[in-house]
């Protein structure tokens, strides 16, 4: 198979290279690889400089379309094959641009185009675009992670109302958010899978909502708790039909799994350490190297998944097990690459984010922690691809 870019993909990719060059601001340019939610955080943060420059990437992109690559021109998105999605996401990751529109982009407004209503659709994709409302994810409860289907917030019809009771937690960027989607059981009777609702809530402020702030061990404020009290929401509100919510609440992970550009930011990774290596003048020992070549390798092996999705993706078809193998195979390299790269500087890679570049990489390693935990853990990943992938009974 060749994967030279064709004369038409270069062209491409020489356009997003000049709309980088030009419009990518300043303080996204810096190495570390880019922070998946930094535009989120700096469309609501104290610093003008930040608010600044997240409203001008977010421009940048929306003149083009770029905000949602992946969404078809009809809904607003730019259409682009998946091909050059790839390619679009690659340039992004090897810049350290950060992508725009969080969750609703990624996730919500993928999953509304598949089971969405047209009011649906007409109502909430636009502001998803615009880079007004941002979406927060409620999924996860204090009983309920690997076991979904076991959550408990409540959702109890009232009139043309649902009143929504319960806690989410692990709600990453809730607090910045202007909204956020959850599934809650509307019929408390049913078989667990069978009870599930998929509910929009379209403002994070409405009464009886509130969020709490969880601080990460790298003492980040990332993810919330989400406490509902009596919230009340319209009964307009729930995608796909009321307690097949689990369905809708599958299509989205599976979204969420389908990581096409981690391949990218490790290739990034690997070469900057390199060059690091070099600069620090640290001599790579002779594990360091066997090490460093086994990541090279991997990197290349998640390229081949890379592909595989996107070659589904030009089918047409939602990948499932085989987006499991992309985030499991993903998020375990990431966390292999950022851990060989701290120890590739001996002593100096006990220090963390210093500024020097033993710091970056071990406080890169602690970032990776939570990724074979985040969007299904890597357990629950092997069980998908054994089961659906493999076919084998579920134990
Ligand atoms: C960075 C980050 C961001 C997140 N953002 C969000 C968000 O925005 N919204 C949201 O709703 N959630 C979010 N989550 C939560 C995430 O989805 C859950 O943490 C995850 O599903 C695991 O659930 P748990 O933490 O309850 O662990 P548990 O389910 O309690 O698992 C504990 C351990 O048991 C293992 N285990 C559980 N069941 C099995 C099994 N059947 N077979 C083998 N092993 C098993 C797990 O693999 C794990 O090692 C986020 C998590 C992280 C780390």
């Amino acid at each position: 198979m060749d994967w030279d870019d064709s004369p038409e993909q270069a062209a491409f990719r020489a356009e997003v290279r000049a709309v980088i060059e030009q419009y990518l601001p300043g303080r996204y340019r810096e190495g570390n690889g880019p922070d998946e939610r930094a535009w989120e955080f700096d469309r609501k943060s104290d610093d003008a400089g930040a608010r600044d420059a997240a409203v001008a990437w977010q421009q940048a992109l929306s003149a083009r379309g770029w905000v949602a690559p992946e969404w078809p021109k009809e809904y607003g998105g730019a259409g682009l094959s998946p091909n050059e999605q790839f390619v679009l996401n690659q340039e992004f990751a090897a810049a350290g641009a950060p992508p725009v529109g969080g969750s609703g982009v990624r996730l919500l407004g993928p999953t509304l185009i598949v089971h969405g209503t047209d009011e649906q659709k007409a109502k909430y994709l636009p502001p998803i675009l615009q880079g007004e409302v941002a979406w927060a994810q409620g999924y996860s409860e204090p009983g309920s992670g690997s076991d979904l289907a076991s959550l408990q917030t409540a959702a109890r019809r009232d009139g043309d109302e649902w009143v929504v009771n319960g806690q989410k937690i692990w709600t990453s960027g809730a607090h910045t958010a202007d909204a956020i989607f959850a599934l809650v059981r509307t019929d408390p009777q049913a078989p667990k899978h069978r009870g599930i609702s998929f509910l929009l809530i379209d403002n994070i402020k409405t009464p009886g909502l509130s969020v709490r702030p969880l601080i990460d061990m790298g003492e980040h404020h990332y993810f919330n708790e989400t406490f509902f009290e009596d919230v009340r929401v319209p009964a307009g509100n729930l995608v796909g039909d009321e307690n097949r919510g689990w369905y809708v609440a599958m299509t989205l992970l599976d979204f969420e799994r389908s990581n096409i550009v981690a391949a990218v930011g490790a290739r990034r990774t690997i070469n900057e350490l390199i060059e690091d290596i070099g600069a620090e003048g640290v001599t790579a020992t002779s594990p360091v190297r066997l090490a460093i070549a086994d990541r090279y390798i991997e990197t290349e092996v998640m390229f081949n998944f890379s592909f595989r999705i996107i070659s589904m993706q030009n089918r047409g078809v939602i990948p499932n097990y085989e987006a499991s193998t992309s985030k499991l195979f993903a998020s375990e390299l990431n966390q292999r690459l950022a851990l060989t790269a701290s120890r590739a500087f001996g002593l100096a890679g006990t220090r963390c984010d210093d500024g020097s570049a033993a710091g970056r990489y071990t406080n890169m390693y602690v970032r990776m922690v939570p990724a074979t935990i985040r969007g299904g853990t890597s357990e629950v990943q092997r069980n998908v691809i054994a089961t659906r992938g493999l076919g084998l009974p579920r134990g």
